[in-house]
């Protein structure tokens, strides 16, 4: 996906401060963190959105989230809490469209969000 910014991070296009990279994803800080910790946990492979995931990504975003959870205990926010969020089409407030999970910590998280 030529016209895609996180397919052009993967690809080593853009710059990305990377925290984790592996065969099937990577993770990098948000670039306008909302938060003391703020990673985008991302798959190399363009999925638009949570609407285009088939039984054959189940692993994948379970490693996604694995991913998270390991990230935050490294930053030590494991006990302390922290939110993983995918947002989903434009009334979530989704903006790149290759998913992505957020991981967001270090501070109080409002509920619900806004
Ligand atoms: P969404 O709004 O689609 O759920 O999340 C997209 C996220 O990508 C936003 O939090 C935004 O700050 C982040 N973002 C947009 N452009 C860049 C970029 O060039 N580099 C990085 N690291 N993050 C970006
Ligand atoms: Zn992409």
């Amino acid at each position: 996906m030529s016209d895609c910014l996180f397919c052009k991070i993967i690809a080593g296009q853009i710059p990305g401060n990377l925290v984790h990279q592996d065969e099937t994803m990577i993770a990098f800080k948000d670039i306008n963190p909302q938060a003391p910790l703020h990673v985008l946990i991302v798959p190399r492979r363009h999925i638009p959105t949570l609407n285009d995931l088939s039984v054959e990504d189940d692993a994948l975003v379970g490693s996604m989230f694995r991913r998270a959870a390991a990230i935050a205990r490294e930053h030590g926010y494991d006990e302390r809490g922290y939110r993983t969020v995918f947002n989903t089409n434009p009334e979530a407030g989704q903006t790149v469209f290759h998913i992505h999970l957020h991981l967001l910590a270090g501070r109080g998280l409002e509920w619900p969000p806004g």
